[in-house]
């Protein structure tokens, strides 16, 4: 199973219960700056290694992410909330690239950290990865825990390992917008 990781936080509680060794694959093109990108991915990294598994990291395409955003909506992105049409473009976006991954590498099933993210539409989430595994002839994997106990989990797990837990969405139009939780989740 390749796992979609936009954040360590929010990875540490689905690897402690996935039934199956996942292979990490961390796909942040939303992130913004690339100092954020590093960061988050270096947690990510910490984490494969407590854990002994494989991650792969995928392309920091923020500008090829930035023109889909845009071509997505009728105003600018700045002026959508999070949780909007915005963040539904983003998980397309991320959600699409990891599919294609999982398939051109092999993998019979992929799973998202989004997924058990307590601050995002996860219904819309998973309805368009089931489809987008259904297109691909892959299976699309959640986990038997809800968003609240994952976070909370995900907070007492980045603690005891010192992992780094992020402020903020990741976009730059989340940038300061400090949602409820995000001091230690993710986004989603
Ligand atoms: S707020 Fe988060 S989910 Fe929404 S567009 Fe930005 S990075 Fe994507």
């Amino acid at each position: 199973m390749l796992l979609n990781v936009c954040c360590a936080p929010c990875a540490l509680p689905l690897i402690e219960i996935a039934a199956e060794k996942p292979t990490l694959y961390f796909y942040g093109a939303n992130l913004y700056p690339a100092e954020e990108y590093a960061r988050r991915f270096a947690a990510a990294k910490e984490v494969a290694r407590h854990y002994g598994l494989a991650i792969y990291e995928g392309p920091y395409e923020h500008d090829a992410w930035l023109v889909y955003i845009r071509s997505q909506l009728p105003k600018p992105p700045e002026s959508y909330g999070e949780n909007s049409e915005r963040c539904q473009a983003c998980f397309r976006f991320r959600l699409e690239r990891t599919a294609d991954y999982a398939a051109a590498k092999g993998f019979s099933s992929f799973a998202a950290t989004l997924s058990v993210s307590s601050h995002k539409d996860v219904a819309y989430i998973n309805e368009y990865a089931q489809a987008l595994a259904k297109r691909q002839g892959l299976e699309y994997k959640t986990f038997p825990i809800g968003a609240a106990e994952a976070h909370q989990r995900g907070r007492e797990l980045s603690k005891e390992l010192g992992i780094y837990r992020q402020k903020y969405c990741g976009c730059e139009f989340s940038l300061g917008t400090s949602s409820k939780g995000q001091g230690s989740r993710k986004v989603l």
